[in-house]
């Protein structure tokens, strides 16, 4: 036994210095991604689930790496806020995003929103409603156009703070969505108080909505309050046809999903907004 032991401090051992060295790797890979031009933006859909149409995009990240190939946001972007290169890079998604909304605007999708993911560490940075200010100016994009999307979790992380910068970009006209709605912390004394536009309802919610009872009453309870509140509502992750009739019935407005569409490069996505118009 003991033997064996010693085996698996030593696996241990080898595996543990394997991934530093891996997170180093990455780290260093990464701090190059932007000026390598190695980042893109894939962008999902969300329409109005009445009638059909676009009304905007999430714009997604995603990182081709000549080595690693294509990593996925949920592996870089922790990284990216641990090491303070999210700044760097959410700057650059902003500014990317709003000036790509602007284009297809220009190209007749006249009122085309957009929303981008913003993280904890990016919101609460002094400098963030300098970027978006930037981000508007130079894109010319409308204020009204952008919608940043936060988690509950980072707008409860420093309270106070969150709410100002809040309505500061109330104040502009940028709306603002409450990302994956219901997975987090955010009780409804919080929601009085945050200065939110638009809810989106948690994936997990809409996963089992035709079989689970008590995630159909949920999302009707959302769906109901966002309306009582005055906010948008939008279901995420819609997969199935069934999901998209139930939440129609629950008068859910918006939805995105691999149902509907997938996110796609902006080449093709332009593609698919002229078929629309047609
Ligand atoms: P999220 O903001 O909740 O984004 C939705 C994720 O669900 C995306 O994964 C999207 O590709 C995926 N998705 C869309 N439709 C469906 C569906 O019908 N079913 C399922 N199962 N999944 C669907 P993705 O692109 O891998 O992004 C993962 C997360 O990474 C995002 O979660 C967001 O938190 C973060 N992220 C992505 N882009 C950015 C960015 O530019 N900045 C920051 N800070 N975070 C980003
Ligand atoms: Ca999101
Ligand atoms: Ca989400
Ligand atoms: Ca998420």
């Amino acid at each position: 036994a003991k033997k064996s032991g010693g085996n698996r401090i030593q696996f241990y051992a080898a595996k543990m210095n394997e991934e530093m060295l891996y997170r180093l790797e990455m780290e260093g890979y990464l701090r190059k991604a932007l000026e390598k031009q190695e980042l893109f933006l894939c962008y999902q859909p969300i329409i109005d689930i009445h009638t059909g149409a676009i009304i905007g995009n999430e714009a997604l990240i995603r990182w081709r790496h000549p080595q690693l190939g294509l990593v996925r946001p949920g592996e870089f972007i922790p990284l990216a806020e641990e090491t303070g290169l999210i700044h760097d890079i959410g700057r650059w998604v902003l500014m990317t995003a709003c000036k790509q909304t602007k284009e297809w605007q220009q190209l007749g999708n006249e009122h085309l929103s957009v929303f981008v993911n913003v993280s904890a560490m990016q919101f609460q940075h002094e400098q963030f409603i300098d970027d978006v200010k930037e981000a508007l100016r130079q894109s010319q994009l409308s204020p009204h156009c952008l919608h940043l999307e936060l988690t509950e979790n980072s707008m409860l992380r420093h309270l106070s703070n969150s709410i100002q910068v809040m309505n500061e970009l109330k104040q502009l006209g940028v709306g603002i969505a409450v990302d994956d709605f219901g997975s987090g912390y955010a009780s409804f004394s919080y929601l009085k108080r945050l200065p939110a536009t638009t809810l989106k309802i948690d994936r997990s919610f809409i996963e089992q909505l035709h079989t689970n009872q008590s995630d159909t009453a949920i999302v009707k309870a959302i769906i109901t309050m966002g309306h009582g509140l005055g906010l948008k509502t939008i279901a995420e992750g819609v997969e199935t046809v069934e999901q998209l009739e139930l939440l129609k019935m629950l008068h859910c407005r918006y939805a995105q999903g691999y149902v509907l569409y997938p996110p796609l490069a902006a080449e093709e996505l332009v593609g698919y907004m002229a078929a629309r118009k047609k």
